[in-house]
């Protein structure tokens, strides 16, 4: 028997004559996995519930937001009392200075922040940044990571673009993105021969520390590392893009996991609490340059909302708590300890990858290391297996190619239903 979702079809038909393929995000579209996708009525903890009353165990996250799971009491809270103060005002306020207090004594290189209200917009600032520092103009990414939708960034950028087969976005200023030099993920060599050419006229290097847009991709022993020597050496600024992994695989983001500290780190996603809020931040020095203090302009009508504000420090409150870390990590490691035995019951080929509370299964026999790698997944298997999931009341990611995140409140019944309900969506796969 078949789930009933007419009311999300309906929904997806009437979206699709006002908005562009029905979605106000690419990645929202099931164009990768088939099928129309969920509309979503509510969600609470650990659990979302779509327009037909399907409930399902959500390692979606809002794309990664939501570690304290949905609804919860304490941000919804927060939030309230904020409202009734008032929404906006264009003007300072006192919860600005105590999340940026918070973000300055979580993350190792930050000493100044400045809020924004995506991780796109913080990603775009701190290009400008970097190059309004530095005069020169070239930026090095890499291969399958993705940095938001700025211009200079969507080359080879991973996430919705690999999920919906579009090698290179029209639209795109060639002159730009002819100063954007991609390099594969994890490989110091190809770095270093770049930076001995180039490496005079690369303003910034900016990276995932840890790969998450084209599923989890770990980076490998010493090259976070490699990358500071050689930005250094260069004269060029280094940039972590922890839009995802800040305040997710720990408090301080993946530069405190690895002890590398960048010279920006951009931050989104989590830091606000499931409202719209991106940061970018460094070195007094490095942020000096920004306006009003320096010249690099940035402004936003919104930037630093208060209701943002509210929600993100609940947030880093929650997260501050003793054993929040440890119980993420718990939870992640059975749940993973679980689908690994799944798939080695079923004699399917998978690779595993997880750091804390993000990970991915990848259908390749081949080791996850960048994005070829990633590339030489079974997208067919993984479709079936996605309908398979959600069949069963599991709501993953609809693409291979992105990461699923566990949160705080996901109980131990959410994460042995999730199991069960792998090992008949594999079988099913498999067919
Ligand atoms: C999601 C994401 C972005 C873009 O953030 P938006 O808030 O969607 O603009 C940038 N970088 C990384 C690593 C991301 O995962």
């Amino acid at each position: 028997m078949s789930m009933n979702r007419n009311i999300s079809s309906q929904l997806f038909s009437k979206a699709k004559k006002v908005m562009p393929g029905g979605v106000n995000s690419p990645v929202r579209a099931f164009n990768a996995v088939g099928g129309d996708p969920l509309f979503i009525k509510s969600a609470r903890g650990s659990r979302i519930t779509d327009a037909d009353g399907n409930e399902f165990v959500d390692y979606v996250g809002s794309w990664g937001p939501l570690i304290f799971g949905h609804a919860h009491p304490q941000i919804v809270s927060a939030i309230t009392r904020q409202a009734q103060l008032g929404t906006s005002y264009g003007a300072s306020t006192e919860l600005e200075i105590q999340l940026a207090e918070k973000v300055v004594n979580a993350v190792p290189s930050i000493e100044v922040v400045r809020m924004v209200n995506s991780g796109t917009e913080a990603v775009m600032s701190a290009l400008r940044l970097a190059r309004g520092i530095t005069g020169r103009d070239k930026i090095v990414k890499f291969e399958g990571c993705y940095h938001g939708h700025g211009d200079s960034l969507l080359v080879k950028a991973g996430s919705g673009l690999v999920s919906l087969g579009i090698p290179e976005c029209p639209g795109i200023v060639s002159s730009l993105a002819e100063k954007t030099l991609n390099l594969p993920y994890n490989n110091i060599e190809q770095v270093r021969e770049l930076f001995d050419k180039e490496g005079k006229e690369i303003a910034a290097l900016i990276v995932e520390p840890i790969g998450g847009n084209m599923g989890v991709v770990p980076p490998k022993p010493g090259f976070l590392e490699a990358l500071r020597e050689v930005t250094q050496k260069a004269g060029a600024l280094l940039i972590f893009d922890e839009v995802i992994t800040g305040f997710r695989v720990s408090l301080g983001g993946a530069q405190k996991l690895y002890g590398v500290n960048p010279d920006i780190t951009c931050m989104g996603k989590i830091i606000g609490g499931g409202l719209p809020v991106g940061a970018y931040g460094g070195s007094r020095d490095v942020m000096a340059h920004i306006s009003p203090l320096g010249s690099v302009y940035q402004a936003g009508t919104l930037s630093g909302n208060p209701l943002a504000m509210a929600a993100g420090n609940e947030m880093l409150d929650l997260l501050s708590q003793d054993g929040t870390y440890q119980a993420l990590e718990q939870k992640s490691q059975k749940l993973c300890e679980g689908l690994i035995q799944n798939v080695a019951a079923l004699g399917i080929q998978a690779q595993f990858t997880r750091v804390g509370s993000m990970f991915s299964m990848f259908f390749t026999d081949q080791d996850i290391v960048d994005f070829e790698t990633v590339k030489s997944c079974d997208t067919d298997f993984f479709k079936r297996y996605f309908n398979g999931l959600l069949e069963e009341g599991v709501y993953i990611a609809p693409s291979q190619f992105e990461a699923g995140f566990m949160s705080a409140v996901h109980t131990d019944e959410d994460i042995s239903l999730t199991i069960e309900a792998s090992r008949k969506a594999l079988t099913a796969a498999r067919g």
